[in-house]
């Protein structure tokens, strides 16, 4: 469903991911793992469209994606934190994608009350971004990025900026919705414990190359190279 073929990219000489392959079932969640620096947000930034991979091909669902504007990719995403239109409701912040695909105002009301019900916190449509925690500010985001039904679900280290406690209970939010919805999703961090926890299968990245690919247990239990071991926690 989602397929990554032979992706490069180059930065002028500095190569950051180097020749790619992975392909995904729907509903998947999969997490890129690595530590800072070794290309799992370019590779996520190529899949949204914002960077234009030097070579290389990613397919959604067999279409040929590569190519297309990010607007065109039906994708939803979320970033690390503060990514909410502060000046804008939650309710407007929700409808905001809704709006431009040309929802009439109705559905558009039906569809916000929809969202926040799912995550939990109905009853907030009027509040502004200022006035909410870190929490329900990126639960918000969550229901902005999957109101217009994206294909693809891109989350960008989204728990990072919440306090320890916050992120537990919130990735298991995000993954029950996820399951809910049967979402594809993929989810980028350098936290080994958050990725086992919350990943169907798991892209061990280091600098620029997969180091490996599979389930979450196998990585565990089963690293394939000493990187994968040592960043695991199973070396030292
Ligand atoms: P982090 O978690 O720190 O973001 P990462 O694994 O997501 O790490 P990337 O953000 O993908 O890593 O960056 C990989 C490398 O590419 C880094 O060395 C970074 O400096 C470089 N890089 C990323 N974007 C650009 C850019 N626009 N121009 C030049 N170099 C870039």
């Amino acid at each position: 469903f989602l397929e990554v073929q032979n992706l490069v990219k180059s930065f002028g000489t500095n190569t950051v991911v180097k020749g790619v392959n992975f392909a995904f079932d729907k509903g998947e969640f999969i997490s890129l793992l690595g530590p800072s620096g070794c290309g799992k947000t370019t590779i996520l930034r190529m899949i949204a469209g914002f960077e234009r991979p030097t070579s290389g091909a990613i397919r959604v669902d067999g279409e040929d994606i590569t190519h297309l504007k990010p607007n065109q990719r039906k994708l939803g995403m979320v970033f690390q934190a503060y990514a909410l239109f502060p000046n804008m409701t939650v309710g407007e912040n929700i409808a905001f994608g809704l709006k431009i695909a040309g929802m009439p105002a109705d559905q558009r009301r039906a569809r916000v009350d929809e969202m926040l019900k799912l995550i939990g916190l109905p009853g907030f449509e009027k509040r502004y971004p200022y006035e909410m925690s870190g929490g329900q500010q990126q639960r918000v985001a969550l229901a902005r990025a999957i109101a217009p039904k994206p294909r693809l679900l891109l989350l960008d280290e989204p728990l990072s900026a919440l306090d320890a406690k916050i992120r537990v209970s919130l990735r298991e939010e995000i993954r029950a919705i996820q399951r809910d919805l049967g979402i594809t999703t993929v989810f980028v961090t350098h936290d080994q414990e958050e990725a086992m926890s919350i990943s169907d299968r798991i892209v061990v990245m280091n600098a620029g190359n997969i180091e490996q690919l599979g389930a979450a247990h196998d990585i565990y239990n089963r690293p394939e190279t000493r990187f994968v071991a040592t960043f695991v926690g199973q070396l030292n």
